[in-house]
């Protein structure tokens, strides 16, 4: 439950005072009838078990092989890890860096911030700096190019189909099943009640 709290509306701009709003409620502008405030149910646990689920897919893109290209009995297996290494090897440092941030850096910082906010908020506990992290999470997004990463693989593959088999690996659903898990939690996550637990401590 929300407590009561002073609100502007962010399409008309009246000022008014919002009641606690229930779980699976919504508070509307007396006005115009904007969403003010929308107490989402279990507003933590969807998240969380989410933001784990991202973890493991995390860790199984990295760790998997990612494409296994055959030709005239030969087979040679790639993973993300090694992609960006002959990147870097083939005198595209720039590039190798690039992917190398988009791809597991900003996620995987993205991920574990994430998973400090939520946690200690879950149980109505405090980290440091958890609130400052937060605000800085949303900032991380926009840099998440996992959707675009993965559709330069698909062209490449269409592409390079006719010189060779190409197999997708586990890490190619992996990288996938990732980019709507991660989708799915941050919108799963309701700032209102992560920023309410910092104004009420309890
Ligand atoms: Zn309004």
């Amino acid at each position: 439950m929300t407590s009561g709290v002073l609100m502007a509306c962010h399409d008309c701009d009246l000022l008014q005072s919002i009641p606690a709003v229930p779980e699976g409620c919504a508070a509307l502008c007396r006005r115009c009838g904007t969403v003010l405030i929308r107490n989402k149910p279990k507003s933590f646990q969807r998240p969380l078990a989410l933001l784990l689920a991202g973890a493991i897919l995390f860790v199984m893109f990295n760790a998997f092989p990612f494409l296994t290209f055959k030709k005239e009995g030969l087979e040679h297996q790639t993973h993300v890890v090694t992609g960006i290494r002959q990147l870097a090897d083939q005198g595209m440092e720039a590039l190798a860096a690039l992917v190398a941030f988009n791809l597991i850096i900003i996620p995987g910082l993205h991920l574990l911030a994430s998973l400090y906010v939520l946690v200690p908020v879950s149980l109505n506990r405090r980290a440091p700096g958890m609130f400052t992290i937060f605000r800085y999470i949303r900032i991380l997004q926009p840099w998440h190019m996992v959707e675009i990463f993965m559709l330069g693989v698909l062209v490449s593959m269409v592409k390079l189909a006719k010189m060779a088999q190409i197999v997708p690996g586990v890490a190619v659903y992996s990288l996938t099943a990732f980019i709507f898990i991660m989708a799915a939690a941050s919108a799963a996550v309701d700032p209102h009640e992560v920023w309410e637990r910092w104004e009420v401590p309890r």
